[in-house]
């Protein structure tokens, strides 16, 4: 290592301008700490991102990765960093899911759970009534595990430990239901619980959203049933990188530093304790404390060669990341008119239009089938997908009377046997083909559109199999086993500390990881 006397100096650098690097630096610079976030891609935000990507459709705006907020409302990091006054605005979702049945009929989720229960009776009464209950078993589960997902799991300090110890009291004799969702397949909840093959998919469809539903403790997918009836689901109007962009307005308003284009090839680290890190230009940053706010694996691979412990290094390059080997993928495209999901609209019989919330469609079999066909590296038969128009709840995403439609095949192979080369083409045309079949439409307005596949992601976004959580979703990669046991809190290496998705709490767009970093290096530097 060599320091050069002309070198800068910070409090804290973070590795990765995602947004949960963002958070992390925004919460240290208002504490006073002088901060630098280094960001290796042109752009801040990571998969927090949209931006104008379909060259034949410049005012189309693009979402490639993260659309809905489903975490965020529930999370402080909003109000505490005042991002309203840095222009971040919130639209509530309203529907905020669809699911489309094969015969044209169709089920809206609600925030209201009444009148999503509503929808359901059409098929059975029974299964509406059940819905009810299944929202109130997830709830118990959500207030007995909620207060220690907002808390740092190594120091969750006595309110959290009472908020927890207080929840098991009050639903002991829910034990065993609530232990069944944590643990249990989602496929099991759904069959144990609903009759109606358009009900079972419909709440199916949620859980596979967070992984193969035929896992244990795949039921923790149902937490976005919580968020969306308790807090809501929203977008950002003008889209998400308008996320990154408050944050970056707020940090600047706090004297904090980014550098875009600026790639850590070092996590500088001597005698087992941080100093800075290394540039891909060669350039030194000195810095008290490294947060990693890159992918945990990228993170702790960075530091200097001999810092960590082998065992550290062998644990976090085996934390499962897409490791069932399914992944969404991409396609955004621009239309020059208005998208109709002209059966499922004409069977609809309120004035909800389905542009709106994130439609989703695929029977049970078909989810199971699809992420089966991933993890033998094949492509699925049947569509399990989801579809959304960002541009119906927010016009400004795209040109007057024309619209983006954004479509997710959620259980694609990460690592398809033939390799994406050859199953791209096939893959995308699968997916049209399921689109068309849902917007009649599509080919006639076409303009453009943009495909990423899992390898692309990977490789854009310098994350292991692309994957959306960083770390899978499951009870055993949960508060301090996330990302693994021994890595949830201090780190092997002092001075550095986790701050992304595949540390607690975990995944999508809520800031919450950078929040519990944050408050883990203050803490330090104390
Ligand atoms: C297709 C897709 C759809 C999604 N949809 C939703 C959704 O609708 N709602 C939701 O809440 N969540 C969604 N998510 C998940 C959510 O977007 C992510 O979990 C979350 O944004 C991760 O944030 P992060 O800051 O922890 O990490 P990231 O966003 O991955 O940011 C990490 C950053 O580190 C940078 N980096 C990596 N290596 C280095 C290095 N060596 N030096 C410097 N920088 C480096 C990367 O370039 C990246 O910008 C989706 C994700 C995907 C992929």
């Amino acid at each position: 290592m060599s320091t050069s006397s002309t070198d800068k100096n910070y409090d804290v650098a973070i590795v990765g301008g995602g947004h949960n690097g963002l958070a992390a630096a925004c919460y240290l610079a208002a504490d006073g700490k002088k901060v630098i976030v280094l960001e290796r891609t042109e752009k801040l935000g990571g998969m927090a991102a949209s931006d104008y990507l379909i060259p034949e459709a410049p005012n189309h705006l693009v979402h490639s990765c993260a659309l809905e907020l489903a975490s965020w409302q529930g999370s402080p990091v909003g109000r505490d960093l005042k991002l309203a006054e840095h222009g971040l605005e919130v639209i509530p979702s309203e529907p905020a899911y669809a699911y489309l049945h094969d015969d044209g009929s169709s089920i809206c989720f609600f925030k209201d759970i009444a009148k999503t229960c509503g929808e359901m009776a059409k098929y059975s009464k029974k299964d509406a009534q059940a819905y009810g209950q299944f929202i109130g078993d997830l709830f118990k589960m959500g207030a007995t595990i909620g207060p220690m997902m907002g808390a740092d799991p190594a120091k969750p300090g006595l309110k959290v430990i009472w908020a927890t110890l207080m929840a098991a009291r009050k639903f002991k004799s829910d034990r065993d239901e609530i232990l069944n969702l944590m643990t249990n397949s989602a496929l099991s909840i759904v069959e144990e619980r609903f009759e109606h093959p358009a009900v079972q998919a419909a709440v199916l469809g949620f859980a596979g959203g967070a992984g193969p539903v035929m896992r244990d403790s795949a039921g923790l997918g149902f937490m976005l049933l919580v968020m969306l009836h308790s807090t809501g689901m929203g977008r950002v109007k003008g889209g998400m990188a308008k996320v990154p962009e408050a944050m970056k307005s707020r940090l600047s308003s706090l004297g904090g530093e980014t550098m875009t284009n600026a790639q850590v090839d070092e996590i500088v680290a001597e005698k087992g304790a941080v100093r800075g890190v290394r540039l891909e230009s060669g350039e030194f940053i000195g810095a008290k404390a490294v947060i990693g706010a890159c992918h945990p694996k990228v993170a702790l691979n960075l530091v200097t060669d001999g810092e960590v412990e082998r065992k550290y290094l062998k644990r976090v390059d085996n934390t499962p990341c897409a490791q069932h080997g399914s992944s969404p993928f991409k396609i955004d495209i621009a239309l020059n008119g208005k998208a109709v999901f002209e059966h499922h609209q004409k069977e609809r019989k309120d004035d909800v239009n389905l542009g709106w919330p994130t439609t989703m469609m695929g029977s049970v079999e078909t989810i199971v089938e699809n992420f089966e066909a991933a993890a033998r590296g094949e492509l699925p038969e049947k569509a399990y997908c989801w579809w959304t128009v960002p541009s119906v709840a927010d016009p400004s995403q795209a040109p007057e009377g024309e619209d983006i439609l954004y479509v997710y095949p959620a259980a694609f192979p990460v690592r398809p046997r033939d390799g994406w080369k050859k199953a791209r083409k096939p893959s995308v045309d699968l997916v049209m083909d399921w689109t068309r079949a849902v917007i009649p439409n599509v080919d006639k307005l076409e303009i453009g559109r943009r495909v990423e596949t899992a390898d692309q992601l990977e490789e854009r976004l310098n994350v292991p199999g692309g994957s959306y959580v960083h770390v899978d979703v499951s009870i055993l990669r949960s508060a301090m086993m996330r990302p693994a046991a021994g890595l949830s809190g201090e780190l092997p290496v002092k001075g550095l500390f986790f701050g992304n998705a595949g540390a607690p709490p975990g995944g999508g767009v809520s800031g919450q990881p950078g929040r519990l970093a944050a408050a883990r290096v203050k803490r330090f530097l104390k």
